[in-house]
């Protein structure tokens, strides 16, 4: 059999199953693991000496994953990597959370994160950064780049990070692993600390889509504790692995190969376009126009819903208290000390936006902008079934280069962005590496509530590529 850290989930599973693998020793070998390379690489806030799972079973039963700190686990402590929140300890499990333990799959600990999930490079973490499996002096991406990292590492097969604008794509490309980010409503989000809840989404990150699909057909679903969550029927996605691509439509917008585009991180996704014609697929030009207000447009939403989200963080409620003469003083200083900077920028934006005076010239109109760009999505997919583009202008960057910079920072959402603007499914995997051995992401976007056309076509891509294979030298 190959190095058990080589297995993919699904193969975990079965070698469990037909008893040529012991659970306990799949998780004490992964935790051994974790114990020896984590020390340098950071992706993980805590493990657990005990799996966290419960007697269900699934056809993922026994596998660990990861899940990101900002995800409830009953009795485990939960930070979002943030001062405020060092002492707490989750009161309930989150509705993905219960559905893992109820599929048996063993919960191994919790991953770094950007503050609050503020951030695209895992650097804005009261616990230090995380660091890219591939080159220890590049970013993993953020704001799950923890867990993208654990799997990009192997340190563990699965993890669930969450998304309100890239935040599972961006780190899964610049680690090499698929990070999907299912439609709005698709997956629960009762127990995920709130970001910006008309973005948000919790999804998978694994290294192939044969373990996306299975992971998919666990954590998504309705659920009565969150009323966004949708009752449409969600099926099995495992019946999606098939390669049978001939006639899907495929989109590629002219708006996201301009400017900015690095030359490999363009030439690796137009060899992916390749790949997709060869097989059959049509690719068509289409045109997002509405492209280039995105990064305004979510900035304003994102950090508008962020700074009331963030109100029940005052050290009464929630967080560690600073004490002081009057009840003003100790919301002041316990939210002073206790957020970072780049929590306190979204604040300041945020309250800004929606104050008497400003909140029609900013949040209001970024509202009707939102549906504008939503409207270019129903208009392309009246004539695509998916759209193709690269998942990030340029592979991992440097740890440093940007954090003194927040707007270059929040360029590099430029593609992913749009996706969650409009509630629309996207996926990155792997599609090529750089001379320097850094992993190149491409994205596929779908319509609402079509997951299953994006794993078909991704399997059909990673069963004759080899990309998803590679596995950093650490
Ligand atoms: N990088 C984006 C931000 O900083 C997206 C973060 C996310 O998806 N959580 O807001």
């Amino acid at each position: 059999m190959k190095d058990l850290f080589n297995l993919t989930g699904v193969e975990i599973a079965k070698a469990i199953k037909n008893g040529d693998l012991k659970e306990e020793a799949v998780y004490s070998s992964f935790k051994a693991r974790i114990d020896k390379i984590d020390s340098s690489l950071n992706s993980f806030v805590q493990t657990y000496e005990k799996p966290v799972k419960s007697e269900g079973e699934s056809r993922l039963s026994g596998v660990p994953i990861a899940v990101k700190d900002n995800i409830c686990v009953k009795g485990k402590a939960i930070t979002c990597s943030s001062k405020i929140l060092s002492s707490h300890i989750a009161v309930y499990d989150a509705t993905v959370v219960k559905k893992l333990k109820q599929a048996g799959l063993q919960i191994i600990g919790t991953t770094n994160m950007d503050e609050f999930a503020f951030g695209s490079s895992t650097e804005n973490s009261c616990y230090g950064a995380t660091k890219n499996p591939w080159d220890y002096t590049k970013v993993p991406g953020g704001s799950s780049g923890g867990s993208a990292a654990a799997v990009g590492a192997r340190l563990a097969p699965f993890a669930l990070g969450s998304d309100t604008g890239g935040s599972i794509r961006q780190p899964a490309c610049f680690c090499g692993v698929v990070g999907f980010k299912p439609t709005y409503g698709r997956v629960s989000r009762y127990g995920l600390v709130a970001f910006a809840s008309s973005l948000d989404q919790i999804g998978p990150i694994t290294t192939n889509f044969v373990d996306c699909a299975y992971l998919l057909n666990i954590i998504c679903g309705a659920d009565d504790f969150d009323s966004t969550s949708s009752r449409i029927s969600t099926g099995d996605f495992t019946k999606e692995l098939n390669d049978d691509i001939e006639n899907i439509k495929i989109g590629v917008p002219r708006q996201y190969f301009s400017e900015g585009l690095m030359l490999p991180v363009k030439e690796a996704v137009e060899e992916a376009i390749n790949t997709f014609r060869k097989k059959k697929a049509k690719i068509i030009e289409i045109d997002l126009p509405h492209t280039e207000y995105a990064v305004a447009v979510y900035y304003i939403i994102a950090s508008s819903e962020a700074s009331s989200n963030l109100q029940r963080f005052d050290g009464i409620k929630y967080g560690v208290r600073q004490n002081a003469a009057s009840l003003k003083e100790v919301y002041t200083h316990s939210r002073q000390q206790g957020f970072g900077e780049e929590a306190k920028r979204r604040i300041f934006l945020g309250t800004h936006s929606l104050s008497s005076g400003y909140y029609d010239a900013y949040y209001v109109k970024a509202l009707k902008v939102r549906r504008l760009i939503k409207q270019d999505f129903d208009k392309a997919f009246s004539e695509v079934d998916v759209i193709l583009t690269p998942t990030s202008p340029t592979p991992a960057f440097g740890m440093g280069a940007k954090s003194q910079d927040p707007l270059s920072m929040y360029l590099s959402d430029i593609y992913t962005i749009s996706a969650n603007l409009a509630g629309a499914p996207a996926v990155s995997f792997p599609c090529g590496f750089t001379k320097d051995n850094l992993p190149i992401g491409v994205q596929l976007i779908g319509k609402e509530f079509d997951e299953a056309t994006l794993i078909r076509l991704g399997f059909s891509y990673q069963n004759c590529t080899e990309f998803h294979k590679r596995i950093p030298n650490i």
